[in-house]
């Protein structure tokens, strides 16, 4: 048995995984939470935010995404690529910046507009 919190919204139920009775999830306030936790067990992911260096006169650093989910376990290794990467401005929201970043089918794309 895992206990864990869910993280899917602020109420932070506290839920309880079975590894050994299918992955069945108790203490969960909706079914948001059954999911989290079974994904939390078996293929746990994350949305991961971060910054890259831009040129540009009004900005130093720009905001940036994954465009959706990664392997948990790939966090580090997608920092290092953020580290590498320097854009231009312009840039737009949703501009992306590192497309299919490590291979994952997902793209590292801005959050923030950059004009100059
Ligand atoms: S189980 Fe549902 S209500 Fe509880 S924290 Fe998760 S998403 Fe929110």
């Amino acid at each position: 048995m895992t206990e864990l919190i869910c993280i899917v919204c602020p109420k932070g139920c506290h839920l309880k995984v079975d590894e050994e009775n299918g992955y069945k999830v108790t203490g969960n306030g909706c079914p948001r939470g059954a999911a989290y936790g079974e994904k939390e067990l078996v293929n746990p992911t994350r949305v991961i935010t971060s910054t890259v260096k831009i040129e540009a006169k009004t900005a130093r650093r720009v905001p940036v995404k994954t465009a959706g989910d990664i392997p948990k376990g790939r966090i580090y290794d997608i920092m290092k690529e953020l580290d590498k990467v320097t854009v231009k401005a312009p840039i737009q929201i949703g501009d992306v910046v590192i497309p299919d970043v490590l291979g994952l089918g997902v793209d590292i794309v801005a959050c923030k507009k950059v004009t100059e």
